[in-house]
Formats: structure tokens, sequence, C-alpha cells
């Protein structure tokens, strides 16, 4: 997702309260942010953060860390936020492939992918967010019995990212083809932005839950 530049977009960013404007500063630290140590969440990807901002607020037990690479597009969570403010929630605006310089070796109990971009070409395959090199890093990041959520309504990076799991040493917990109609796996489902638009158009939404071995 990428809007159409937005002026000021920018500036707004730099004064929010709501964004963690030197991450790598806090990297190790998050939980300082938050004055609590509670676990940590994050979704990477975030668009404009409707799941993010919905799960902050059933679960003000747990802290978030919501990622979106474009400013255009974090402006439109930040004004949702000043709607509807939860000190549990916070935003970071960078590129993915840097998550290694902003979060320590295990300090993130749970990482949300949703609808993640295709790349459909072959030689962008590195840079979709289930690929094996993303799985490297959040291997790095994430709690060893911490679970990694994807959901897209895309079939080919579904596949591609249930090919990726053996070859990134992880392991599916739970997979669904169809989560609308998965009795288990649609409890406590939180809809995406994207996940109401291409679900409302009749597309399966895929969704899986991996984690590694000990
Ligand atoms: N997760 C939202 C949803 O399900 O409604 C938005 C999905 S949208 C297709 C993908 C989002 O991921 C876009 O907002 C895009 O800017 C962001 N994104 C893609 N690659 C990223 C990266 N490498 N780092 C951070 N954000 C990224």
């Amino acid at each position: 997702m990428r809007l159409r530049n937005i002026t000021g977009s920018r500036e707004i960013i730099a004064d929010s309260s709501y964004v963690i404007h030197n991450p790598k500063e806090y990297k190790g630290a998050m939980k300082e942010l938050f004055e609590n140590d509670n676990p940590l969440h994050i979704e990477i990807g975030m668009g404009k953060g409707r799941f993010i901002m919905e799960l902050a607020a059933l679960h003000p037990e747990i802290n978030y860390i919501g990622i979106e690479k474009y400013s255009s597009v974090l402006l439109r969570a930040i004004q949702k936020m000043e709607q509807n403010e939860l000190p549990n929630l916070k935003f970071i605006r960078m590129d993915a492939e840097d998550i290694l310089e902003v979060f320590d070796k295990e300090e993130v109990d749970k990482i949300y992918l949703n609808f993640s971009d295709p790349w459909p070409k072959d030689r962008h395959a590195k840079r979709r967010l289930p690929s094996k090199e993303f799985l490297a890093r959040y291997d790095v990041i994430l709690k060893k019995e911490g679970r990694l959520e994807f959901k897209t309504d895309n079939k080919d990076l579904f596949d591609f990212a249930l090919e990726q799991l053996p070859l990134a040493g992880w392991e599916a917990e739970k997979v669904t083809f169809n989560l609308h109609h998965d009795e288990e796996m649609i409890q406590g489902n939180i809809m995406t932005e994207y996940e109401e638009k291409f679900s409302a158009l009749g597309n399966p939404i895929c969704k899986y839950i991996i984690y590694r071995k000990k």
C-alpha cells in the first residue's frame, strides 16, 4: 500500500508522540518506552493500523509496536490514534529489512504479518516478508517459544511462504486455506483492512501460525 504523498506527513510523524523516532536507541530496551514488563507483539507492514489498534484495545496487558515503511500510510494510523489513544501501542516508520538494528535478540514475543506485499517477480523474492531471508531475521528477534502469524488472500504468496518454512528451520503449527470457514482458527480473528476488502470479494483467506523447534 502506498498512498499519494501527503504534504506535511513527515512533519506530523516527526511531532507525534505515538511514534518511536529513534528506535535504534531503544534496541533491547523497548520496555522502557511502555514503562512496564509486559510482552511485546509487533506487526510488520501494518498499513493504516486497523488490526493492531483493535488488538491493542483488546489487550492492555500486551505492548504493541506497528511497523510501516511509508509516511503517507503511517499518517493514517496516527490520525486514528488521535481519536482513540492507546497507551500500549507505538509505531515505527522503517523498512523491515533493518529490523535487526531495532530489536534485540529475543526481544519480541509475537510477530504478525498481514497481507504482505507479494513481490511477484522471482528476483524480488527476498523482499517478501515471509521469505527465508526475513524468517532468519525474525529467528533472531523472536523469543524461542514465540509464534509468528501470517494472513493473506494471495495463494501464490502463501504457497511460497509454506515452502520457505523448512528452508529456514520453522514449522507450521496451524494452517488454513480458508480462514473464514475454519471453525477453530477463526476464533478471535481480527480483520485487517485488506482482509475486509478481499474477503468481501469472495477471496478465501489463508493463514499460518509458525514456530521453531527447540
Ligand atoms: N497489514 C495491512 C492490512 O492487512 O490491511 C496492510 C497490508 S498492505 C498490502 C502492506 C503494507 O506493508 C503496506 O502498507 C506497505 O507499505 C507495508 N510494507 C511492505 N513492505 C514493508 C517493509 N519492508 N517494511 C515495512 N512495511 C512494509
